[in-house]
């Protein structure tokens, strides 16, 4: 690797440094900044390690699985699904060794099911259709004043249109 190509990231040389066994200078000044700047310097590495995971994991497993913490040294990675819990550990000392040739300094990594809470979008639709301005039942009928064909009194009260006129106004938005 050139070291003039690379980008003139903090985080990225610190880590290079330490990476080239030079770990005098970093940690001191890093030490002597401690306190004030422990916060910023977490928060860099997990931005760091953010950046770095698609290089670092591949393409595919990367879609799949994604850094949740990286505490004390401990990161905690989930995955969409079983299958790839599996393929997780499966690939876990060779990502373990890419991490810290990155230099991250990950010790060990935990894999946990990061499923998207499907349950709680269900409960969430149910609540959305309860109160759901196309509902006639509830809101009763009347007259769009755009297209004048009948519609929930719900949607006139909304949007004051019907919900087709509403959709060719967001359609045209998108186009804009
Ligand atoms: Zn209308």
């Amino acid at each position: 690797m050139n070291p003039a190509n690379d980008p003139p990231l903090n985080a990225y040389s610190q880590a290079k440094l330490l990476n080239e066994g030079i770990p005098s200078a970093p940690s001191a000044i890093s030490s002597c900044l401690d306190n004030v700047t422990s916060q910023l310097n977490k928060n860099e590495k997990v931005s760091a390690l953010w950046k770095d995971w698609p290089k670092i994991a591949g393409k595919e497993l990367s879609l799949h699985c994604t850094p949740l913490s990286f505490l004390r040294g401990v990161l905690i990675i989930g995955a969409s699904h079983p299958q790839w819990v599996q393929a997780l550990i499966f690939n876990k000392n060779q990502l373990l060794a890419a991490l810290k040739a990155k230099g991250h300094e990950v010790k060990s990594l935990k894999i946990q099911n990061h499923y998207k809470p499907q349950s709680k979008t269900k409960d969430t639709q149910k609540a959305i259709w309860k109160k759901h301005p196309s509902r006639i039942d509830i809101h009763g009928i009347s007259k769009c004043t755009f297209c004048n064909s009948p519609a929930p009194s719900g949607e006139i009260s909304l949007w004051g249109k019907c919900g087709f006129c509403r959709r060719k106004d967001l359609s045209t938005e998108f186009k804009k």
